[in-house]
């Protein structure tokens, strides 16, 4: 569960202030998919940031399963990150010297509670990576890179992924596989996954979609 109390996000520009996010007060469930659409610089990836506590909100409060982020230290807060959040960016921040098996043997030193082996081939079965995995990052396509930083934020068995334009490097039928097996391990491990997205193909996945407008969130019909 993600709830948002309140929370307004403002930059400093010169002697101006941005409101990237205005006042923001939502919950979203176990179990559900969201959409965010809307235009560049209407403060999505602000917004996201802001629920996978990689930023902090100037007002306000966010609250991750129950827990208020509010005066957590940096520890604290990376292992917030580490326990509960999985990130799909737009690009794919992969290890360059590290194959993409070896990609997940290093997240599994850092957390122990990781999928099965058994689960993480079928991932990559599903994902089109098993000929891949001994390949190194600079070996793959963006496609598969992207396929790749999917699987790693599935990997470690987070309760809410946030993805930022995960799709943008896929073609049509790898951008529907993704979404159908992010709406997938939503429903059946009752995450909350909120994805931002311009594209239309994967707003249809999913159970409501908001539009952020100049900082403000709005469900559509
Ligand atoms: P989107 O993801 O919808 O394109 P962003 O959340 O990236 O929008 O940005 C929303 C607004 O906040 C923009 O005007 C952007 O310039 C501003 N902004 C975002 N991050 C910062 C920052 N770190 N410092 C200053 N301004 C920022
Ligand atoms: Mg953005």
């Amino acid at each position: 569960m993600l709830k948002f109390e309140n929370v307004i996000k403002s930059f400093k520009d010169g002697d101006q202030t941005i409101e990237a996010v205005k006042n923001t007060s939502i919950t979203f469930n176990k179990g559900e998919c969201i959409a965010i659409i809307g235009p560049s610089g209407s403060g999505k990836s602000t917004f996201l940031t802001i629920a996978g506590a990689l930023q902090t909100p100037t007002e306000g409060d966010v609250q991750i399963n129950g827990k208020s982020i509010s005066g957590m230290k940096s520890k604290e807060l990376a292992n917030l990150r580490l326990n509960e959040i999985g990130f799909i960016l737009q690009t794919s921040n992969l290890v360059p010297f590290l194959s993409v098996k070896q990609q997940f043997q290093l997240l599994k030193k850092s957390k122990k509670d990781v999928m099965a082996d058994s689960e993480l081939d079928e991932l990559f079965e599903k994902l089109s990576l098993t000929k891949v995995r001994n390949q190194l990052p600079s070996e793959l396509s963006g496609g598969q890179k992207q396929r790749v930083a999917i699987a790693k934020s599935l990997y470690t068995n987070p309760s809410i992924i946030l993805a930022d334009e995960p799709t943008a490097s896929l073609d049509t039928e790898n951008a529907l596989k993704v979404m159908q097996i992010l709406k997938e391990e939503t429903e059946q491990r009752m995450k909350t996954c909120i994805i931002v997205t311009h594209d239309e193909r994967l707003t249809e996945y999913c159970d409501a979609v908001y539009k952020m407008t100049d900082g403000i969130l709005e469900k559509q019909d």
